[in-house]
């Protein structure tokens, strides 16, 4: 079988120099096409105002499309533009997509990110409207209102707008495995000096600096077939990072290539042999040789196809 992803030319925009390199999307994708890995890539649609307002306040969206009150327009931290307005209705557009795939067909990918910064009524750290549950909702809806989802964000930082917004939302679960920690739009880079607690539906697992390979996986293989357990999902929303990797400016572990690819690969091979459908998103990336970002998330695509396209 080939995997369905999703990309579209409009998920960029012109952010000017800016440390999110979100020329990302189409580099990942040329990657993908060069090596032929067996993968269809199709536009999706742009999510509607009715798909935000099932997660987002109406003030911000409204501030969103028309870029006033510009300092909630601008609140992700990237500069306002008609451009910017209409990429994140597409790269929100994927995630709806590859969950719908997914759900289909037993895993797809979106490559763009999914924002799990993002909060009901203001974006946050480069993520301006949660892709994530904005997908969630719009399949749930589309399912007569069920569904069962459990999120698991390997991003190098905590899925904090992610979790606020799953607190009235009992049907999905998170497992977030990180080295930062992310509040108030301010990433906390020691998790000793603070972290997440766990509330209902939503476990945080701290990785402490300078983790490297063994310890990172051994955090993931020591939390995820549990929260698999807890939240008995119908899909497993994948955060696939860049950012842990130890080149990241922002990252404090020590994990390789090899690393994230053992991670991309456990997490496959677990959705597969359990039967439970799986998609996956880019996440953050910030190594300032961008080559070394569209690696690790090409990488995941290699894992991915290893596992359920052999
Ligand atoms: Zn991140």
């Amino acid at each position: 079988m080939t995997i369905q992803l999703f990309h579209s030319p409009r998920y960029f925009a012109d952010l000017g120099t800016h440390t999110m390199p979100i020329r990302k999307f189409g580099l990942v994708r040329e990657a993908i096409e060069r090596e032929g890995l067996p993968v269809r890539i199709d536009a999706p649609d742009a999510v509607t105002d009715e798909d935000l307002l099932r997660v987002h306040a109406e003030a911000y969206v409204r501030a969103v499309a028309t870029g006033e009150p510009r300092a909630l327009a601008e609140s992700q931290k990237f500069p306002w533009s008609a451009a910017l307005a209409e990429s994140v209705r597409h790269t929100n557009g994927g995630c709806v997509a590859a969950l719908r795939s997914a759900l289909a067909e037993g895993v797809a990918g979106n490559l763009a990110s999914g924002f799990h910064h993002s909060h009901r009524e203001r974006g946050e750290g480069f993520c301006t409207f949660n892709g994530l549950v904005v997908a969630m909702e719009r399949v749930r809806a589309e399912r007569g209102g069920t569904l069962r989802a459990l999120v698991l964000d390997m991003d190098l930082h905590f899925g904090n707008g992610t979790s606020y917004l799953l607190a009235e939302r009992p049907w999905a679960h998170q497992l977030s495995i990180y080295g930062n920690f992310y509040k108030n739009n301010v990433a906390v880079r020691d998790v000793t000096l603070e972290r997440a607690d766990d509330t209902a539906n939503c476990v945080s697992i701290a990785v402490p600096a300078g983790a490297n390979g063994a310890q990172y996986l051994a955090a993931l293989r020591g939390a995820f077939e549990a929260a698999i357990d807890r939240a008995r999902p119908e899909v497993v929303l994948y955060q696939a990072g860049a950012d842990p990797y130890r080149e990241d400016p922002y990252s404090p572990l020590d994990l390789t290539h090899d690393d994230l690819r053992a991670r991309d690969a456990y997490v496959f091979e677990v959705c597969a042999a359990k039967g439970i459908p799986v998609m996956w998103v880019l996440a953050g990336g910030y190594t300032p040789d961008v080559s070394k970002v569209v690696e690790v998330h090409v990488n995941t695509c290699r894992a991915a196809a290893a596992v359920f396209a052999r």
